[in-house]
């Protein structure tokens, strides 16, 4: 049996903050704030992993008010979260995904991120899409206040 999963995320572009986007870090004069790394693609591939196994959501498995997870590298919380969905007894078919950002231009990077999201949850990279693209200068995406992400992926019973 197949199942599909949806994720989605958002963070807020500031001053003095590195630039993380699928575990690859980005130049640019900002970066995205919050409690981890605030690697907004990881976390919603992350988000769309554990909806396609119904085990909940990104919150419930890693709190914000647990000092662990501070400055935390989502790459490592993405690795923990595909073991509890394989244990759970699912594999993955594929993964697609879509970074909304103004700016900076992501195109360069994208393949650095499938690479590294593919060499954590241990898959090819033809299993693995990730896509960019502005906002039209419009909303908080593309005022450059924010970078949202978008992931959807479909997994098999093992
Ligand atoms: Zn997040």
């Amino acid at each position: 049996m197949n199942r599909i999963g949806m994720g989605y995320d958002l963070h807020r572009l500031v001053e003095g903050r590195r630039l993380i986007l699928g575990g690859v870090e980005i130049p640019h004069q900002k970066g995205l704030s919050g409690h981890s790394d605030a690697d907004a693609l990881t976390h919603a591939v992350i988000d769309a992993l554990l909806g396609a196994a119904a085990l909940g959501n990104i919150g419930q498995h890693f709190p914000d008010t647990d000092p662990r997870y501070k400055d935390a590298d989502s790459m490592v919380l993405l690795e923990e979260t595909f073991r509890r969905v394989r244990e759970s007894g699912y594999g993955l078919v594929n993964l697609d995904s879509c970074i909304i950002a103004q700016e900076p231009r992501l195109n360069p990077h994208l393949d650095a991120m499938r690479e590294r999201i593919a060499m954590v949850l241990g898959v090819e990279p033809s299993r693995i899409s990730v896509k960019a693209k502005t906002n039209e200068s419009v909303g908080p995406e593309g005022r450059g206040e924010a970078i949202s992400a978008q992931a959807v992926v479909l997994l098999e019973r093992l």
